[in-house]
């Protein structure tokens, strides 16, 4: 029988983790989802909210908080390209500040704490696949670098309360995924492309699509983020997350329109700066270590993720918070 545990999941209310919140509430722990809702909204979490074992509160992880808890998943943190550069510097405090508080918050409760790292930090990748092992290659000073470097510090404050404060850490490592409660508006890839076959609009492709990204399903990714919180103390990571068969962004529009169907094209928009060229993960370790491996195809969870698309009213989605 599952323990139940007091659980905090920190950007509970977003795509990823409003799926684990639903997760971790079926299996019947006390769930605290905190939020500012600046890329989510409560729709994603409504149907949790009238359940006993389920708590939602509005806060700032860039502020401290006072909560008792058992496990700290850290996910706060806008993720989308579009969003981050929204404030970048915002964006750097949430992961530095954000980390700092939670991890000062399990110092104090010996709570296990789990960071929603990223393929980022290895930058535009001079090694391919990425390894666990690969210490990246990032512009510190581009538009990215708020995203990047700000996840980096984070890796390293848990390391560093790892080793002085005996801090029970988990630190994974997530490449591109997508599913159903991505934000419509938040120009993502798979998002945009949806978004714009389901319209009947040209998918806006940036460069000549060959880059490439390997694109993991969310029910895949959730299982694996667990199975990491759950694992042995000696297994912290850090450890990559992420489906490893790759597809050019080409690839990907081609895909979209074949499954959506209509008459849309394929346009070419300039290739934003810093972008990576090629991105896959070396999984070998969440296999071996976790016993995971993704089980949904991108045929079929992009199937899911358009099926979600068309049941949503899109016009009730906003662009993040203007005066944020
Ligand atoms: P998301 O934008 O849907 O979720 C992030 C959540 O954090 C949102 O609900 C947002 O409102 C909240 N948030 C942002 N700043 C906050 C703050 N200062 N205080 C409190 N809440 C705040 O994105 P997602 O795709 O669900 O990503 C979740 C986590 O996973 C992020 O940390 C992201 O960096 C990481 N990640 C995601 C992917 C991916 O492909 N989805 C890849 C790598 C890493
Ligand atoms: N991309 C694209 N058209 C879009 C949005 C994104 O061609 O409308 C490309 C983008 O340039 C990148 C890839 O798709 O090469 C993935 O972009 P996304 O923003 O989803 O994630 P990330 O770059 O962070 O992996």
């Amino acid at each position: 029988m599952t323990q139940i545990k007091r659980i905090l999941v920190t950007g509970g209310a977003g795509f990823l983790g409003s799926h684990l919140c639903e997760r971790l509430v079926a299996q019947g722990h006390d769930v605290i989802c905190l939020d500012n809702f600046f890329t989510s909204q409560k729709t994603n979490v409504a149907h949790l909210l009238k359940l006993p074992n389920f708590e939602l509160v509005r806060h700032d992880v860039t502020q401290p908080i006072w909560l008792e808890v058992d496990q700290i998943y850290n996910l706060a943190c806008p993720a989308a390209p579009g969003h981050y550069q929204y404030n970048p510097i915002k964006t750097t405090k949430t992961s530095v500040l954000g980390a700092i508080n939670v991890l000062g918050m399990a110092r104090r409760c010996r709570a296990k704490v789990l960071q929603a790292s990223t393929s980022e930090v290895y930058g535009d990748p001079t090694e391919h696949p990425q390894r666990e092992s690969y210490r990246g290659s990032v512009n510190p000073l581009g538009p990215r670098a708020c995203y990047d470097e700000g996840k980096r510090v984070a890796e390293t404050l848990f390391m560093d309360y790892h080793r002085m404060n005996r801090v029970n850490i988990r630190i994974v490592r997530i490449f591109n995924t997508y599913g159903p409660r991505m934000h419509p508006f938040d120009g993502r890839v798979v998002s945009n492309f949806i978004r714009q076959a389901l319209r009947g609009e040209d998918l806006t492709l940036f460069g000549d699509g060959s880059q490439t990204r390997s694109f993991c399903y969310c029910d895949d990714l959730i299982e694996g983020i667990q199975r990491m919180m759950e694992g042995p103390d000696a297994f912290i990571g850090p450890v990559n997350l992420g489906n490893p068969v790759e597809f050019t962004v080409r690839e990907l529009a081609e895909l979209v329109i074949e499954l959506v169907g209509g008459r849309s094209k394929i346009v070419r928009q300039p290739l934003p700066v810093d972008d990576p060229v090629r991105r896959r993960p070396d999984i070998e370790l969440a296999q071996t270590r976790l016993g995971w491996t993704p089980q949904v195809p991108l045929r079929e969870g992009l199937q899911r993720t358009i099926d979600w698309f068309r049941s949503i009213e899109i016009e009730q989605y906003r662009p993040p918070t203007p005066n944020y």
